[in-house]
Parts: structure tokens; sequence; C-alpha cells
């Protein structure tokens, strides 16, 4: 287990300090967790480092996850899709399997925490549960472009909560109760970010069997269509006519995402037989994703919506140069030009990596200023930091408290 010294050489004595000072005002309570999926997704990543981080100031911490069948998260899906401003046709028996299986948590699922922290839509309906204790819902969502009708039906829940979280000052939206704004972070020290001998990289690519010889590009993501595998395809595409090197597109499946398998085909197809494009379907593995990213000259992001989109941070954490496209919080992470390069199309994307591959002096800036910028904003220190001034906020409700 992370012991919360072990961050000090990263982040130095006085910002462990101020969480030791912040944790002891939270002694005593119980903060439980409740999102839709163990494993996959950014959810997942951030609450298998912030669950024992938060054990580890001594506030007792932990994590449940809501049951549901495949009808049940391909409602949840459709409602991730329409808040993302992407149009869904949700009809009446899809509000109806959504509550049936929300019915179903409510009972089974003991809401126990003095804090009580629910992630994303999912889960949204057990605050139907709520006692005397305090409710946090947590949007990891872009929700600036949502549909109304399912914003609306999401609301008649949400005003019931204590707080809501958005990641981005962009997505906070009209409610009656007291919105925070915390944008997500990396773990520095997690498998998934430390810092690796060439060894274990040079192993991993020879597992996949990828060599050596040109420059990669990668793109880690789950194989969802708002992460625009074929996009990112096509602009390789692009590059390679001028720039020969190779496509890392590497993902694995969340528990919660039922449309995986068939993106996951349709990249596939797409990709042919290109001996330079390596598809990849990951096992749930930190060090291999780590690896590929070290492994990579350009680290790309083509999402067409982002909450946040930990990958970029976790790229420019490795000092790659990063593309990705001016969606969602991954405008918080990348200032143009300065820590990666933000793209607008297939061919704004091929032109970046093609810019970055024949500089590699201005691709080293890059990325040292993005290691930079992440290490002041988006470092699960700083987060730890934000969570516990939000716990503490909620028993002071007439306070106002800034969140540095
Ligand atoms: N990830 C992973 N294995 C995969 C695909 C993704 O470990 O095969 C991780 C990725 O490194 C990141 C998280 O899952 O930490 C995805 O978070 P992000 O915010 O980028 O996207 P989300 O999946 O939440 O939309």
């Amino acid at each position: 287990m992370t012991e919360i010294e072990e961050y000090i050489p990263i982040v130095g004595e006085p910002v462990i300090e101020d969480l030791r000072l912040l944790a002891r005002r939270l002694k005593g309570k119980v903060v439980q967790h409740i999102n839709s999926a163990a494993v996959g997704g950014g959810v997942a990543e951030i609450l298998t480092r912030m669950v024992p981080l938060l054990n580890a100031l001594g506030i007792e911490s932990r994590w449940d996850v809501i049951k549901g069948g495949k009808q049940f998260f391909e409602v949840t899906k459709k409602i991730h899709n329409a808040l993302h401003g992407q149009y869904e046709e949700l009809n009446h028996y899809d509000f109806e399997v959504f509550m049936e299986t929300s019915r179903k948590n409510i009972k089974d699922i003991d809401t126990y925490g003095d804090i009580v922290f629910v992630h994303d839509p999912q889960p949204i309906a057990l605050i139907t549960k709520k006692a005397d204790n305090k409710w946090i819902w947590r949007c990891h969502v872009d929700v600036s472009h949502s549909y109304k009708s399912i914003w609306d039906f999401l609301k008649g829940y949400l005003i019931n909560y204590d707080s809501a979280v958005f990641s981005a000052p962009g997505f906070s939206r009209m409610l009656p109760i007291r919105q925070f704004l915390i944008s997500p972070s990396i773990d520095p020290l997690s498998d998934k970010n430390k810092e690796l001998p060439q060894e274990i990289i040079d192993s991993v690519l020879n597992k996949y069997g990828i060599p050596k010889d040109k420059p990669i590009i990668t793109q880690i993501s789950r194989f969802d269509r708002l992460k625009d595998p074929l996009g990112v395809i096509e602009a390789y595409l692009q590059v390679k006519k001028t720039c020969d090197c190779r496509l890392i597109l590497a993902g694995g499946m969340a528990e919660d995402d039922p449309e995986g398998v068939e993106v996951f085909n349709e990249v596939k197809h797409k990709a042919k037989r290109n001996k330079d494009i390596h598809i990849l379907l990951l096992p749930q593995n930190d060090l291999e994703v780590n690896a590929l990213q070290r492994a990579s000259s350009v680290i790309i992001q083509k999402s067409t919506r982002e909450g946040f989109g930990l990958t970029v941070a976790e790229g420019l954490w490795k000092a790659k140069p990063v593309v990705a496209s001016n969606v969602g919080g991954i405008s918080l992470q990348i200032k143009h030009k300065y820590s990666g390069l933000l793209c607008h199309s297939i061919k704004g994307a091929s032109f970046a990596i093609k810019q970055l591959l024949d500089n590699p002096g201005y691709a080293k800036k890059l990325g040292e200023n993005g290691r930079e910028h992440v290490k002041n904003n988006f470092l699960i220190t700083r987060h730890l930091r934000d969570y516990m001034l939000l716990f503490l906020s909620l028993y002071h409700p007439e306070d106002i408290v800034h969140l540095g």
C-alpha cells in the first residue's frame, strides 16, 4: 500500500502536511463511494487510487458498485451519450429498465456512509435512500451540450443531493444545490504512471510483437465511438504518406459499456491487415498501458467528447507530446502549442502529428511543459485536498469554501 509520505519528493512536504491537517478534521467520518464499474474507464481508475489514499490519511473510505444487467447498461450508455450531446432515442421502455434496476439497487445497497459519494448517472437514483447523511453527486461527463430531456430526468434526482461536482467550469449547470468544480487527477506512483525501466517497456513491446524500428503513435482508450478510433486510423494513414511510423490503438472493455465489442470489430475491419497498425485488446494491466505510453513518440486522444481524458494527463506526465481534440476537459490540460497540440479534425490531427515527428526538439519541449502542467494541477494530492475541503463544506452549509 502506498504511504502518503511517498509523495513528498514529488509535491513537497507542505502539500502533504496540508492533507494531514484536513484529514484530522474529518476523523471519524466514513466516506462511501458508489459507481457502476469496478474496472475500466476513468472513474474506476481514480477510485482505485483515491480510496486507499483516503484510508492512508485516516479517513475510512469504501467503494461499492451497483449491479445491472446488459439492458440496464445499454440504457445508461444511451444516457451517457445523450449527456455528451449525441442524439439517442430513449423510449418509455428504456426508462422503465433504468427504474427497475435502480429499484433493485436501492433495495440491495446499504448506504452506510456518513458521506455517500455517487459517481455518474448510473447509480443516481440511490438518493431515494437519503437519510440524515450527506450525499454528493460527482459528474465525470461533459454535460455542457446535454439533451434537455435527459438532463431534466437526472435533475429530478440531482436536486435531492447536498452538492454536485463537475470537472470543469464550462460543465456547471443551473441547480438549486451547491456546485463544486474539481478536476480529476492521476497518481504519479501508480503502476500506470510510475517510472519504468527500459527492459519492461521492451518486454511489453515484444509481447505484442511491436518492433522499435519506427516512431510509434499511440491512443489508449476503451473501444468507444466517442474516442473516435476510426478517425485515429484515418489521421495515421495521412501521416504515413510522408512519415513512416507505427500506430498502436489499445484498449480494453469497461464492464458498463456494452458497445465495446462492436466498436472493436469496426476498428479491426478498418485497420485491415496493415502491419504497422497494432490493434490491441488489453487485459486490465496498468504496467502494460504505462509501457506502451512510454514507448510512444506521440500520444493521441482524438475524442469527439471527453469529460476529462485521463489518458491525456497520463501522456503528459510521461513528458510525451500529446495531440488531442479540443473538447471537454482536454482543454484544461492542453494549452495549444505550450503543453501539447489541440486539433479539431482528422486533417488537423495528422498535421499536428507530422509536425511533432518532424521537430523532435519542439515535441520534447511540449512534453516537458505538459509534465509541469500536470504536476501543478492534475496530481492526486491536489484532488485529495479538494475532496477533503468538499467533505468539510458539507458540514458548513453557510460558509463559502474556496477550492484553490
Ligand atoms: N485504460 C486502461 N486500459 C485500457 C483503456 C484505458 O487502463 O485498455 C485507462 C486509461 O489509462 C485511463 C482510463 O482507463 O486511466 C480512461 O480514462 P479516460 O478519462 O481517458 O476515459 P474514460 O474511459 O473514463 O472515458
